[in-house]
């Protein structure tokens, strides 16, 4: 069984000119959704993690079964508004205009190894902001692990330093 034969291409989405890769498949399929977070999970190897930082909303899927696999605690990053209680924020470049994201200023401490999961890494300004908010807070980022990479967009550019790393690579 092939993890990238659950992801399905999706012409136009969200806006023309995108290929959209849809993971709907992949979540849906017991198989497959199993043999993802296994193939997630080894991508750290034996790194001590205390936090798993998942960014909203397709890093929750994975994000929170990564934390429970490594006996790590989760932390949602999150659109602004969404989180109730004290936030820091980071607002980031995209093509056309910015976006903003926020965490619980109270959900890292200072010296947590964190790792940052999402579903894509596309330009890199996402993984970028979420790596800038856990510095902020003091925390240390061991590993940045998407499910999928876009390489030709090259976000690891804006990564450098970081442990970038990936399940599936277009
Ligand atoms: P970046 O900031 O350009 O790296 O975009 C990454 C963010 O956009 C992630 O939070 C992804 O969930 C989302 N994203 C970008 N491209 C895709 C895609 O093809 N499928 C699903 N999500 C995507």
């Amino acid at each position: 069984m092939k993890l990238i034969d659950h992801i399905r291409d999706i012409k136009d989405f969200p806006t023309p000119g995108i290929l959209f890769k849809d993971i709907t498949p992949l979540l849906g399929n017991k198989t497959a959704f199993a043999k993802a977070a296994q193939e997630l999970l080894e991508l750290i190897g034996d790194q001590q993690i205390d936090k798993v930082v998942g960014v909203e909303s397709r890093g929750f899927f994975f994000g929170g079964v990564l934390a429970e696999k490594l006996n790590a605690g989760f932390v949602p990053v999150r659109k602004p508004g969404k989180l109730p209680h004290t936030t820091v924020s980071q607002t980031y470049a995209l093509e056309y205009g910015t976006d903003t994201l926020e965490i619980h200023k109270d959900a890292i401490q200072p010296g947590d190894k964190v790792l940052v999961h999402d579903d894509v890494l596309a330009t890199g300004g996402t993984a970028q902001a979420v790596v800038k908010l856990i510095e902020a807070l003091g925390g240390e980022v061991v590993q940045c692990n998407f499910l999928i990479e876009l390489s030709f967009l090259s976000g690891k550019e804006k990564l450098q330093g970081q442990d970038i790393k990936a399940v599936i690579t277009y």
